[in-house]
Parts: structure tokens; sequence; C-alpha cells
């Protein structure tokens, strides 16, 4: 029996330790050192050096940066259609209500009254602000959300935590192309899924997004084949979330998130992001004959290297750097350089906004952050958790080895069919709704 109650995405943000962390913060005073101050994000911002924060860009083309994990988050108060389950809003369930207002207060939204809040309005004022805080070019790839459905195609809101529409997600895009371009999310056992998926399509999705542990979606399903056939042909890339998600103790899909099962969509030609590169948590290593608990890490490692892959499996490099990720981890990104032609810039946005999520002095005492950069990047933090993001990740070092520039010129990957990022724009604008 299935039982998920997945929290706003990515097993990152629903990690064990972020709990603790959120009792003796997110509810506690809005001074606490664990609270998003959201200052404004314009520069100059107090504490960073201009000179220092120009470094970040040096031999980055903005207009290659596309952040490729980005969430949006709504309550549905604009009418977007958006939804969150009423447990993240009742008391007697106060982890639940504690991550909602984390997440909120990553993204700078409500306050002590939150329900009263302009909320879907109030996100995307808040991003939009942040995106035009940097160099024109860079974009951002926003994230529908589908809810759960079961094995027979029945909408499942017991199983669904939060839910964006592909509507909304295409609508909010259109509103800025300059800065936004949109994720689908179609649960494959939809009754009208590849309907939906060509609607996907003809609209300027970028890619099509998964989180299976949370929507039950096992990818090796028969029943997935056509999907994948329309994605190969589309070349659009799928998203996928692996490795493991902690948000409720007894969930029992975390089988479902094993990095090793994307050699399925891989075999039919299906181009996958994995998100995070799989960087949480155990998976079974199904390949031995009798399979045992592996790092989910090193079976996206052990995908990454076979050569039958080499030219559609990709990693993104959102959440990485987070508390409850391994030094270990942290040095083979860095190492790996080999990689960083199939390694992918994203934020995971909201949650570089939530701060007990990224605790810079543990990346210090791991030898991979200097010390020198820790006043600056806290500063930057309070005011842009975005550049933030990024100016951790250029300043991450492993015995000399760093995130490389092609790392983030992310907009090459989604050049599908020879359509170009500008080419990719000029659709989205010209496909009729
Ligand atoms: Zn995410």
């Amino acid at each position: 029996m299935l039982r998920r109650r997945h929290l706003l995405c990515c097993g990152a943000a629903a990690a064990a330790g972020l709990f603790s962390a959120l009792t003796a913060g997110a509810l506690a005073a809005d001074a606490s050192p664990w609270r998003n101050p959201c200052g404004h994000p314009t520069p100059p911002i107090p504490g960073v050096d201009p000179d220092w924060l120009a470094r970040i860009w040096d031999g980055l083309d903005p207009t290659q940066l596309w952040d490729v994990h980005a969430h949006l988050i709504g309550t549905g108060d604009s009418g977007s259609g958006c939804w969150i389950a009423p447990s993240l809003s009742q008391w007697w369930h106060p982890m639940e209500l504690a991550r909602k207002h984390a997440i909120l207060n990553g993204a700078c939204v409500g306050g002590p009254d939150i329900a009263a809040a302009d909320i879907d309005r109030a996100y995307v004022r808040r991003l939009t602000a942040l995106a035009d805080a940097f160099p024109t070019g860079a974009r951002w790839l926003l994230f529908a959300f589908d809810e759960a459905v079961d094995d027979t195609g029945r909408r499942r809101p017991d199983w669904t935590t939060f839910h964006v529409p592909d509507a909304y997600a295409r609508a909010v895009a259109a509103q800025r192309p300059d800065r936004f371009g949109w994720v689908a999310s179609i649960h494959p056992h939809r009754e009208d899924a590849l309907q939906r998926l060509d609607r996907a399509i003809a609209g300027g999705a970028l890619a099509l997004k998964w989180l299976p542990s949370s929507m039950a979606i096992d990818l090796r399903d028969p029943r997935l084949r056509p999907f994948y056939d329309r994605l190969a042909a589309a070349r659009l890339p799928l998203i996928v979330h692996c490795g493991e998600e902690h948000a409720v103790p007894g969930a029992d899909r975390q089988d479902l998130g094993n990095p090793l099962l994307l050699r399925e969509p891989l075999r039919h030609g299906v181009r996958v992001i994995a998100a995070h590169c799989a960087s949480l948590g155990l998976a079974m290593d199904l390949d031995q004959p009798r399979p045992r608990p592996a790092q989910a890490f090193e079976l996206f490692a052990r995908l990454m290297d076979e050569p039958a892959w080499t030219g559609l499996l990709l990693g993104d490099v959102s959440a990485m750097f987070q508390f409850n990720r391994r030094p270990e981890v942290w040095r083979t990104v860095l190492r790996r350089q080999d990689w960083h032609e199939r390694l992918l810039h994203g934020s995971d946005y909201p949650l570089p906004g939530v701060v007990p999520l990224v605790r810079l002095s543990q990346l210090v005492r791991a030898g991979v952050l200097d010390e020198g950069h820790l006043a600056p990047l806290e500063a930057l933090r309070g005011h842009h958790p975005l550049m933030f993001d990024l100016a951790l990740k250029r300043s991450v070092r492993w015995q000399g080895h760093a995130l490389g520039a092609p790392v983030y010129a992310t907009a090459r990957h989604f050049a599908a069919g020879g359509i170009g990022a500008a080419g990719a724009l000029a659709e989205t604008r010209r496909t009729p709704g």
C-alpha cells in the first residue's frame, strides 16, 4: 500500500534534519538566524564587495545560464489551480506546518498572516525581482507538478501534497519569456497523458518533470513506452527526481526513486536529467545477484560511466551542497571534470532561501569552501538566494577543481531538434493557447 505525503518537492526540503532546525527556527521570532531576512535583491548589497560578486561571472555567458530546476508554489488564491494539502496548514500537524512556513519564508511570501496573503502572486513577484537582478539573458525553468495518480488512472489527492498545473507554469512563463521557461509535469497513468504531453510540447514546454517516489511512477512499467517514444521523438528532456526523499517516515515507494531505473527511459532514447544527481540517501543495487542498499549517488555515478548513455544522461546540481549530502558527493562532482559537460546548474528555488538547508561552516570543515567566502555569501543569501546559490557553486573547490563553465552553459541542452534558445522562445510566443 502506497502512502506518500511528500512535502513541497525534493527530499532536500523534507530531509529529516531540517525538521529539528525548523522547530527551532521557522516557528520562532523573525530575528532568528534560521529565517530568510528577505532583503532587497538589487546591488549594491551590504557586506558584499562588488568585485567579489563580479568574479562570479568570470568565464560565464549569462545568455547560456538557464537554471534548470526552479519550483512554482501556490495556494490557488489567485485562481491558479495550485493546491497545497490541508495538512500543511493544520496546527495539529506541527512539522508539516513548520515546513510550509519555512518554505514560504524561503520564497519571502506571507508571514504571520499567511492565510490572508496573496501567496500565488507574491511568490511570482519575488522570483521575478530576483531574476531581474541577474544579467540579461539568464532564465529559470519553472516546474509544474502533477498530482499523484494510481494504477487505474484515478487521481489521488490523498497522496498529493501539492499541485501546480501545467497551464499555470506555462502562463507564468509566458508573462516573462525573457526570464522564464516552463517544465510540464504529467502523470503517465492519466487517461489523457499522451494528449497532455502533445499539448505541453506544442505549448513550448522545455522538459517534463517526474518525481517517481512521490507520484507513484514505476519507470519500468511497459505502459510508459508510448510516453518514452514521444519524449524521444520530441527530444524533450525528462527530469526525474532520483534518490531518497525523507518526506514522512513510513512512505514506502522510495524504491521507485532508484537511479538504476533510469536505464528504462534511456534505453528508449529519452534524454534524462537526474535531479540533484541522485545525491541523497540509499537505493538497492539491483545489479547485484543479491541486491543490497548502496548510496543512490554511487548508482547514478555508475550510469554516468556507462558509455551507452553518454549522449543521453545528464544530472542537475541543484540542492547538492545542502547539509544532508555527504562530503564525498561534493568532492566527487568537483573532481569529475569529465562529467561537467553533462552536469547542469539548477537552484531548486526556493530552497536556497531556506536558511537551515545550506550550512556554510560545514562546507568549510569539509575542505570544499574557503573561509574567506563565508561573510560575503552569508550577506548575499539574506538579499538574493539565487545569486547566493550561484556564488556558492562558483566558490567551491576540491584539490583545485571547480565546477567548470560548461555546468553553467545549460541553454544548449534544450536546443531540441535544432531549435536554439531564441527559436524555442519564438515557439513559446507563437503557439496559441
Ligand atoms: Zn526540486
